[in-house]
């Protein structure tokens, strides 16, 4: 079906932050997949997990025990201060996990009518449920009736929140990005995130957090709400959690223990063996390698370089992000920028039309990081001199 407006080009392999296309050009790959590739591309201890667990045992269902599954659900747990975990197959499905239980958490307290706030600019997923808390009207026309049971807030704004807890019967829960992504990298502040904690121990409501692009490690902590002092209810990832291997998982804590029970939710491919093999050797690539140290580093270096060579160019807004998540915020439309660094080898995309996105591997050198500051860098003082 004609749903993607792809560019002309297809890539053959890979290797670390670069992809080949099938002419033989070379790509420095500042995407990653769409913070799917924290480890790159053909990155040898991910490989060799992923051949030796399809030798052993790929599939069997969420009818029997899966150990590397237990495994892998204990190791998030320790990563993230959570206390279960619940495997889907992608961020959406992490999140319709979410929304479910959210939904059951408010029905057990006697909500016939359970309401979650959600963000303008939320990006939440494309499914029905999770395409009803996104706010983006271009994914959303055409697709009425959309679920109800969501309270639209503006982002950053506390005392919004709090008119929403008066004005509104049966919320339950307040479901946000940390760092917007889609919509272009809009970071919540911790003392905003620390204040909607409070508001949700006071009213009893969940705190549900979307960590689909912002965890895994790829703005320097394992999930960026531990740059702040909350501990959500629920959290949802995927992205980053497989390289490459689709999966999601939603994670609970807190007030959202015992409320999902046998039955209430299932996946048939859910948690494989394979998948779970897969997500383990993420897991210990970025702990050996320190890729959330050198997020942090290569992140800092980014803001640095483009915000120095970018500073007297009157076009370009703000340059932002926390880690391998960032975004330059032109004044002018700025789609076309994605085919200039592609004509020079460098893979991007942009944002609402004005904010280039950089989301690269988070095993990029300081080369290759001065490399995205170069390129980037001219092309978009050229562009902002040719208008
Ligand atoms: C990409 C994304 C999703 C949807 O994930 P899929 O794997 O495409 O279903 C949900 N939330 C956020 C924040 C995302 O960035």
């Amino acid at each position: 079906m004609p749903t993607y407006n792809r560019y002309p080009i297809a890539f053959d392999h890979g290797e670390g932050v670069w992809l080949y296309d099938t002419e033989g050009n070379k790509y420095l790959d500042a995407i990653s997949g769409i913070a799917v590739c924290p480890l790159g591309h053909k990155h040898p201890a991910f490989t060799k997990a992923l051949i030796e667990q399809s030798q052993k045992l790929i599939h069997t269902s969420n009818l029997y025990n899966i150990p590397l599954q237990e495994k892998f659900a204990a190791t998030l747990c320790q990563e993230s201060g959570m206390q279960e975990v619940f495997f889907a197959n992608s961020g959406t499905e992490a999140n319709e996990a979410a929304i479910k239980i959210a939904r059951l958490y408010g029905h057990n307290k006697g909500i016939s009518l359970p309401q979650i706030i959600v963000m303008e600019g939320a990006f939440h997923g494309r499914s029905m449920g999770s395409l009803s808390a996104t706010h983006n009207s271009k994914h959303q026309e055409g697709f009425a009736p959309l679920l109800e049971g969501f309270v639209r807030a503006p982002l950053n704004d506390v005392a919004a929140i709090e008119k929403c807890l008066v004005e509104n019967a049966g919320i339950v829960a307040i479901m946000l990005e940390p760092i917007q992504g889609e919509s272009g990298i809009n970071p919540c502040p911790t003392s905003y995130l620390e204040a909607l904690q409070s508001l949700c121990d006071k009213n009893n409501l969940l705190l549900i957090l979307d960590e689909v692009q912002t965890g895994n490690g790829r703005t320097g902590k394992y999930f960026s709400f531990q740059h702040s002092l909350i501990q959500p209810d629920v959290l949802t990832t995927a992205k980053g959690m497989g390289n490459g291997f689709p999966m999601g998982a939603c994670l609970i804590g807190g007030r959202a223990i015992a409320v999902m029970q046998a039955g209430h939710h299932g996946s048939t491919f859910g948690g494989s063996p394979l998948a779970s093999a897969a997500g383990l050797a993420v897991n210990q690539a970025i702990h050996d390698e320190k890729l959330m140290q050198n997020a942090t580093l290569q992140g800092e270096a980014l803001l640095k370089g483009l915000r120095g060579n970018l500073a007297d160019i009157t076009a370009v807004k703000e340059v932002r992000g926390l880690g391998l998540m960032l975004g330059i915020e032109l004044s002018i439309p700025c789609s076309e920028l994605v085919n200039l660094a592609r004509d020079k080898g460098l893979l991007i995309t942009v944002q609402m039309d004005k904010v280039v996105r950089l989301l690269p591997p988070l095993i990029i050198n300081d080369a290759e990081t001065q490399q995205i500051i170069d390129t980037l860098s001219q092309l978009i003082r050229k562009f902002c001199d040719d208008r």
